[in-house]
């Protein structure tokens, strides 16, 4: 799934067909605040950004997405206005990973999509789970359950890769509010039963790849 956020109408609709008809799962919004929506349920493996944007600007939501550590590695191109040098140097100290031209040819802005998607998945370390018909990718940021792609929220993602790349090991709760919502949450460990309930519920069959260790917490089951 790619997000994108751009105002221009036209530019939008014209980018998220172009990409679905390359096979690509795309859908666009017209500013930060539908963003930030559909990222709390679900987690795209690319986000194309335009800078200019009404209320928060694409630099802005960079920001934040680098500052998060569930988004921190989220592939990010942005879409800069010609000419337009200080947003390009701009975007890239604050961690793009990569800047098209507007208006973006569809040709290029496809052959970039996918050449960044390719690098992402290939720079990371392996980090893909099987377990039954479980299938977790982790740079990919995708999981399915029998083939079909389930959506989840970025907490959710993160406690399951979180549980999985430290498979048979038992997490505490504790130890998993600071894994995945960070050092500084002051929020209760029922937050976490409560996310594992949805996971495991969203999870389905497979859900049972995550085990509950009774008065200590949650460990992966065994995956490869
Ligand atoms: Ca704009």
């Amino acid at each position: 799934m790619i997000y994108l956020v751009e105002d221009e109408e036209s530019i939008r609709e014209l980018v998220v067909y172009t990409l679905k008809n390359t096979g690509l799962e795309a859908r666009g919004f017209p500013s930060a605040t539908e963003f930030w929506e559909a990222l709390r349920a679900q987690t795209p493996s690319l986000v194309l950004l335009d800078i200019m944007l009404p209320g928060e600007d694409g630099l802005e939501i960079l920001r934040r997405l680098r500052e998060a550590p569930d988004t921190a590695r989220l592939p990010v191109m942005m879409l800069t206005a010609r000419g337009t040098e200080y947003d390009k140097v701009r975007g890239l100290e604050l961690g793009a990973d990569d800047y098209l031209a507007k208006p973006p040819g569809m040709m290029e802005l496809v052959a970039r999509v996918k050449r960044l998607l390719r690098r992402t998945d290939s720079d990371s370390e392996p980090e893909e789970y099987r377990s039954g018909g479980l299938f977790v990718s982790i740079p990919r940021r995708l999981v399915t359950v029998n083939g079909v792609e389930v959506s989840l929220t970025l907490k959710e993602f993160g406690l399951l890769a979180f549980l999985l790349k430290n498979a048979g090991i038992v997490m505490t709760r504790d130890r998993l509010l600071t894994a995945v919502w960070g050092y500084n949450y002051e929020g209760e460990t029922r937050t976490i039963d409560t996310h594992i309930l949805t996971l495991r519920g969203k999870l389905g069959p497979s859900g049972s790849v995550i085990q509950t260790v009774r008065g200590v917490g949650y460990k992966a089951g065994e995956v490869r």
